[in-house]
């Protein structure tokens, strides 16, 4: 699931690929970049920022950043010149980048944007303190956060706009952790601080691996507390694991270790 740690270890493979070398060649296959050819251009930096790839491009005083988000099911992958791209189905390939050792095809990518890197900060304004970023702010956050104290938590820990970076997986495991139900209003959730850094601590304990676990275990079925789990028994008290489906935005909880909060007598 491509979450803040995911998205990170992209750009080191970006970085790793295509940083320092001259692009001999470029593919768009999204309509609003049709035209668009990057070949001659050298590729000076790939970063992230919460979920979104930054790939930063010059040629003499031209500089432009390609950003583009993975989302649920997008990925980049790198290949040797000649070898066979082997990531994905052909038809989901929306960006290739050729320079004399690398190609790097990014698959089913979305919000595909070539811009001014004068302009990266403007464009991505609205996000909130990226949990893996040099400027990661849990107060700000949480701060945030609390600016909307009617939302659910699991609602707030995926709006970008409060903080960068957490999935649906993050979500149910650090709510998991805190002993909150996923619906909580914000206003409820007792220490909002608390919750958002150990978001960041399990999101920032990925870097630089693909295995995205948040027990410590990198075993197979044993990497996550309730995310993926549905009924199976919660690791701290055997009651079944639940699961609820809303669009994209799935969530899982223990019931006993989660309990919904007393309502009002
Ligand atoms: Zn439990």
């Amino acid at each position: 699931m491509p979450e803040g740690d995911t998205v990170w270890n992209t750009a080191r493979v970006l970085e790793r690929a295509l940083v320092g070398d001259v692009l001999t060649g470029s593919d768009f296959r999204v309509p609003q970049l049709a035209t668009t050819d990057l070949t001659g251009f050298t590729v000076a930096s790939s970063g992230s920022r919460g979920k979104h790839l930054l790939l930063r491009v010059e040629r003499g005083d031209e500089r432009l950043t390609l950003h583009s988000h993975l989302r649920m099911d997008g990925a980049w992958r790198a290949y040797r010149p000649g070898e066979r791209w082997t990531g994905r189905p052909a038809h989901l390939i929306r960006v290739v980048l050729k320079t004399g050792r690398s190609v790097a095809v990014g698959y089913h990518l979305h919000e595909v944007a070539l811009i001014p890197t004068a302009t990266e900060e403007s464009h991505l304004s609205h996000l909130g303190p990226d949990l893996l970023g040099a400027d990661w702010d849990p107060d700000e956050a949480a701060h945030r956060i609390a600016g909307r104290p009617d939302v659910t938590i699991s609602e707030a820990l995926l709006d970008q706009r409060n903080l960068a970076g957490v999935g649906n997986l993050y979500k149910a495991e650090t709510l998991f952790l805190s002993g909150v139900w996923p619906w909580t209003p914000v206003r409820d959730v007792p220490n909002l601080e608390r919750v958002v850094r150990l978001a960041q601590k399990l999101v920032a304990s990925n870097k630089g691996r693909w295995t995205q676990t948040t027990t410590g275990s990198l075993h197979r079925g044993q990497t996550s507390y309730v995310y993926g789990r549905r009924a199976q028994p919660c690791r701290r008290c055997g009651a079944p694991i639940r699961k609820a489906d809303l669009d994209e935005r799935v969530t899982y909880w223990c019931p006993h270790c989660q309990p919904e909060p007393a309502g009002p007598d």
